[in-house]
């Protein structure tokens, strides 16, 4: 080898001379300084990451690219700087290869130090480019790489970022609500980023969101939407009182209501209202209100159902239809007739009745209505007919005395209990017979006057069927 020759890179690589190899890297020939980076690349020692580093700013374009090769190729957080700081070199040849080099290589390195570092430097210069590895790193494995690529979306502030947030976010919020393993951190830097970024540049974006298939999604973008002070937006919003996901529509109308706007006394008032489920506002939108509230109310909770069917009245609507809906209204009425004649279609919503409803006169009343459509049930009434009778007694003319004095001899006749065995009624506070009393002084509950119900233990819990009151057999 001569004295003052340029080095032998190839015969220093065999030997894996790490500190001739970073000697050459200082050599005035470019070529040399490119074939002794080359060289370095592979070797990932620590000690060449300095001298690398500093042939980023190397004049020779060459040696910048062979330099940003040979840094990429080693990986790790201490290669992140130089790499980032040729992303903004002035030979597009150089940019390409530290492109590759930060956005492929350091987004996937293995060390989630590098990772989160790249991405919170991708963030701090503001790198346009960076937008796609940033939105995959969302989904990175390490919560702080998670976090930073999220902060760095938000600073570059590109919109395309909103989807995937809104979709990030929302299943984070899926996760805490079903498993309670959600990442609080990434959440709220989500919830920060979206901040940022939703401003009317996002309306086109946050509208995209709408026809996502997840109501999560849908509901985070109608209301980060109506958080968006703009008149094109309001009209959006207003567009969407009657869109199919009722989710969708009652955002739409909280978003509506924030930014000022009153609703008009025609159809859109009364989609706002009925989105709000404030019926009585909604019937006052006139005729338009009918088909939305028609459709509500079997869908209805009972309390709701009342305030829907208050508002049916009035607009002064009745049921043209013999069907499900009709069958409701007319139950919600308390016009059990009218049940009877809507016959089969009335069978599922007396059924709900006879199962669910608050009082139990209201669960004999849809009984009845049943038996005379002979669809008679074996529960929640064992006899419908003594029930039936022994309530029309004790609604009826006459005195308290006159009454028990009919019930006892009705009693009597159906073999509920035996006056000749010296047997006796008891009464519940309300005065319908609940309780015969032995000789012997045993009481037992007369169970095919009462209503029960099934909890799931061995005995049924038995109830008046005027008042309502849990009966046992003890005294009251
Ligand atoms: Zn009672």
């Amino acid at each position: 080898m001569p004295l003052f020759g340029p080095p032998n890179i190839a015969q220093l690589e065999a030997k894996r001379d790490i500190q001739g190899l970073i000697k050459a890297l200082a050599y005035k020939d470019a070529g040399v300084k490119i074939a002794a980076a080359d060289a370095l690349g592979p070797l990932g020692d620590p000690m060449a990451v300095e001298p690398l580093a500093a042939l980023v700013k190397d004049e020779d374009a060459g040696v910048r690219r062979a330099a940003v090769r040979a840094l990429s190729a080693r990986g790790g957080v201490r290669v992140v700087e130089p790499l980032i700081a040729a992303l903004d070199d002035h030979d597009p040849g150089v940019r390409s290869v530290a492109a590759q080099a930060v956005y492929r290589r350091m987004m996937t390195d293995p060390d989630q130090d590098a990772r989160r570092e790249t991405a919170t430097a991708l963030g701090r210069i503001k790198a346009a480019d960076a937008v796609d590895s940033l939105l995959r790193a969302m989904t990175d494995p390490d919560e702080t790489v998670r976090v930073a690529s999220v902060r760095s979306l938000a600073s570059i502030g590109d919109v395309a970022a909103v989807g995937p947030l809104i979709v990030m976010l929302a299943h984070e919020q899926y996760r805490a609500k079903t498993s309670g393993r959600s990442s609080l951190a990434v959440e709220r830097a989500a919830g920060q980023a979206l901040d940022v970024l939703c401003d009317e540049n996002a309306v086109d974006a946050l509208q995209a969101a709408l026809d996502h298939d997840d109501a999560e999604v849908r509901e985070l973008a109608i209301k980060r939407l109506a958080r968006i002070d703009s008149p094109m937006v309001a009209e959006m919003l207003e567009a969407h009182l009657d869109d199919q996901d009722p989710i969708i529509r009652r955002s739409a109308a909280r978003g509506l209501a924030e930014v000022g706007w009153k609703p008009p006394s025609d159809g859109t008032g009364a989609h706002y209202w009925a989105a709000l489920r404030e019926w009585r506002r909604c019937a006052e939108c006139g005729p338009a209100a009918i088909p939305l509230l028609v459709a509500a109310f079997p869908r209805a909770q009972a309390l709701e159902r009342s305030e829907i069917q208050t508002a049916l009245v009035s607009l002064a609507w009745e049921p043209t239809e013999s069907d499900a809906t009709a069958a409701s209204y007319w139950a919600a009425q308390g016009n059990w007739d009218k049940c009877v004649e809507i016959g089969a279609p009335a069978v599922e919503v007396l059924d709900a009745i006879v199962k669910g409803a608050t009082t139990w006169r209201e669960r004999v009343a849809a009984a009845a209505a049943l038996e005379a459509l002979g669809e008679d049930r074996p529960a929640p009434f064992a006899r419908i007919d003594l029930v039936r009778h022994a309530l029309s007694v004790l609604d009826g003319d006459g005195t308290d005395d006159e009454k028990r004095h009919a019930l006892t001899a009705f009693l009597a006749e159906e073999h509920q209990f035996e006056p000749s065995g010296h047997q006796r009624l008891d009464w519940c506070q309300c005065g319908y017979p609940s309780t015969r009393i032995l000789k012997n002084g045993t009481r037992e509950l007369i169970t095919d006057l009462l209503g029960f119900e099934q909890d799931g233990s061995d005995e049924p819990a038995y109830f008046c069927p005027s008042c309502d009151a849990r009966r046992t057999a003890a005294a009251d």
